[in-house]
């Protein structure tokens, strides 16, 4: 009876794996919202007092990364770099420079794919806080947007007294926020830790990380969501081996203008939204941090690009496009490493 398996969603498109034969010890299950999304946190070994103390703290270090990288709070930290309209290096946090140094890094090997200055492009297409009507941009603008965006345009500058980032285009504005949720998780897993607590699953939006075992005393099981199923239909299955997994779905958030879907991933090469077949990317990495920053400049690059992307970096990804009516698979030899069979 080993077998049989509960399933959970945790994250976007991924499922957590649980034994449900038996009765192990009950897990602390705390949740919450946080950067327009859910969190959730599955930790064993703690009493019902410790979660509730836990509780409370993992929603206040949540609300201070919202608050300090969120575009959609005008008096964060990011919205007011945006807001600035020049170029002398503005002082920022340790934690900003290490996911903007980490993004453009990730941005430059996808060749501008996952590209965190398109901000203004965001806006225009009514993906960010400044609500556009659901028309289609017209050409002008497109281009005119384009021309406020560019990885060019940000450097992160370290000196003796800190860190500062300076845009060279004063109209630049930066858009974390396909990050936001990989850097929450890894700080969550840092929370953790600094607890004393070393079996967890941490997960905020469509990326989560793990560590050790499950209250079942087993690792922890997380699968990938078939794209079109509603009821948990598993994919693949994963041992994640305390590594940080994220996936970028493109079928997940999206409006339909004129019968066509309008992804919320723009492609920085056109300004323009992504159309094509690439339904869903999802990395495995060190931290849930990369894995996020990856997954979303591979479902920019599209099916071909992003294989031979993910080839070349020796990424662990898992691809699903669709061909017809048909979903197929595809998945780097990094990424079978994780593979489990039941
Ligand atoms: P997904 O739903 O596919 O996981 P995310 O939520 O991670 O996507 O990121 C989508 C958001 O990222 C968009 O709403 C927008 O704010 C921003 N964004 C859009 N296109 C890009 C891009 N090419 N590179 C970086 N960020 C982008
Ligand atoms: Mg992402």
């Amino acid at each position: 009876m080993g077998n049989i398996l509960c399933r959970t969603s945790i994250a976007l498109a991924l499922i957590l794996l649980t034994a449900c034969d038996g009765a192990p010890p009950p897990a602390q299950v705390l949740e919450g919202k946080t950067m327009g999304t859910v969190w959730r946190v599955n930790v064993a070994g703690i009493d019902a007092a410790r979660a509730a103390a836990l509780r409370q703290k993992i929603q206040q270090q949540l609300d201070a990364d919202d608050q300090e990288l969120s575009t959609w709070k005008a008096d964060s930290a990011l919205s007011r770099f945006n807001q600035y309209r020049g170029s002398e290096p503005q002082r920022v946090s340790e934690n900003m420079a290490d996911i903007i140094t980490l993004s453009l890094r990730i941005g430059r090997k996808t060749d501008g794919a996952m590209d965190i200055t398109l901000g203004q492009l965001v806006n225009l297409w009514g993906f960010g806080p400044v609500k556009a009507p659901p028309t289609t941009p017209d050409p002008q603008a497109i281009a005119a947007a384009k021309a406020d965006t560019g990885l060019q345009y940000l450097r992160v500058i370290q000196r003796d007294d800190g860190q500062y980032l300076q845009k060279t285009l004063p109209a630049l504005s930066v858009d974390l926020s396909t990050v936001g949720e990989g850097f929450a998780t890894d700080h969550l897993a840092r929370l953790m830790e600094q607890e004393g607590l070393t079996n967890y699953l941490v997960s905020v939006g469509g990326a989560v990380l793990t560590r050790g075992s499950n209250s079942g005393g087993r690792p922890w099981r997380v699968a990938i969501q078939k794209p079109t199923d509603r009821e948990n239909a598993v994919q693949a299955r994963i041992d994640l081996q305390g590594h940080g997994i994220s996936t970028s779905g493109s079928y997940r958030n999206y409006y339909e203008l004129d019968g066509q879907r309008i992804s919320h991933v723009i492609d920085p090469r056109t300004g323009r939204p992504i159309t094509h077949k690439l339904v869903s990317a999802t990395v495995i990495a060190t931290t849930a941090l990369e894995a996020d920053g990856w997954d979303t400049g591979l479902m920019v690059l599209g099916l071909e690009q992003a294989k031979a992307v993910a080839l070349r970096e020796k990424l662990a990804v898992y691809l699903i496009s669709k061909r017809g009516d048909r979903f197929e698979s595809w998945m780097s030899p990094q990424f079978a490493a994780f593979l489990i069979e039941n």
